[in-house]
């Protein structure tokens, strides 16, 4: 697994994105990526599946201080007291003393809680020792740029969705120039990349699927880690299968520059509550 370097820390390139598994198939899941040689796993407070992701780890054979936990605060936490509350609760839940990365999950709601008021308590954990690192998801680069500014500990990472039919150029540079992560989320677009004619050309002359050019796509882009939700060991091979081959100059571009009614035929897809 190829990992990349950012203030200090070493993620690997690509990690296993647990929205929407729960039960035994989310313990099951995350037992058989680490087995397959995954070391970064996320999860979130929001996702109601801590507990089965901790007994995954706890199933697999795989030391924890080899795998980056990452868990994201709910919109409900932000306060103090609920920063610190639910982190240890997390903790419990998924049965380590320690979080590789907390999150804050989306933008706070602000008459419950200022953005300061969460970092400082997120600050406080890392002083404790229990987080090692912060950082934030679905930030605008503006709000990101605050946040820096606001916290002590530095920002690692802003998780924001991306993917072929999702520009984020302004906040990727803005991230290279300032040494933050973008970990890019929804990578395959909820598998709406998967007939993509572009992908399925590139893909054919390396012999690779379309999932495997798009994360591909990703992970070649400086400072960019992605987290694939797969549930099916044939695709969670297939996703860790992207570091044996380059997309060229060219074919990067073209990927980057999609049809402009997939973009649009998404963005409304991504809107539906099914
Ligand atoms: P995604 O990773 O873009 O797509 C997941 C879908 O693609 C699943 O239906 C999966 O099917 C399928 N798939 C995976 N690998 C495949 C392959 N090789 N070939 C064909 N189909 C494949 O979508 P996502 O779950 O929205 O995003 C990934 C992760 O990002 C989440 O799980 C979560 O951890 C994170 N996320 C974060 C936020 C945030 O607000 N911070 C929001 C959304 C997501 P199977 O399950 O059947 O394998």
């Amino acid at each position: 697994m190829e990992t990349i370097h950012a203030q200090g820390a070493e993620i690997p390139a690509l990690g296993l994105g647990t929205w929407q598994l729960t039960g035994q198939a989310c313990r099951e899941t995350v037992s058989t990526a680490l087995e397959l040689g995954y070391r970064h796993v996320d999860t979130a407070q929001a996702y109601g599946n801590e507990r089965q992701v901790g007994a995954g780890i706890e199933d697999a054979d795989v030391d924890r201080d080899d795998i980056f936990l990452v868990t994201k605060l709910d919109v409900r936490n932000r306060t103090a007291e609920r920063v610190r509350r639910s982190a240890r609760e997390s903790l419990e839940k998924l049965g380590t003393d320690y979080l590789d990365l907390l999150l804050i999950h989306q933008p706070n709601i602000p008459f419950l809680a200022s953005l300061d008021e969460t970092l400082d308590a997120m600050n406080d954990l890392v002083d404790e020792g229990v987080v090692r690192h912060i950082g934030v998801s679905n930030f605008p680069t503006g709000m990101l740029g605050r946040a820096r500014e606001t916290s002590v500990a530095p920002i690692l990472t802003d998780q924001v969705q991306y993917h072929p039919y999702w520009d984020q150029r302004k906040l990727l540079t803005y991230c290279q120039i300032h040494d933050v992560l973008l970990t890019a989320y929804s990578p395959l677009a909820r598998g709406g990349v998967l007939d993509d004619p572009v992908l399925v050309t590139v893909g054919n002359r390396y012999g690779k699927s379309p999932a495997q050019v798009a994360l591909r796509w990703l992970v070649q882009q400086e400072g960019v880690v992605t987290v694939p939700k797969a549930s099916s060991r044939a695709h969670l091979e297939e996703n860790l299968a992207v570091f044996d081959f380059e997309l060229t100059d060219e074919e990067m571009a073209r990927i980057r520059n999609p049809d402009r009614v997939k973009t649009g035929l998404h963005f409304l897809r991504s809107q539906l509550p099914f």
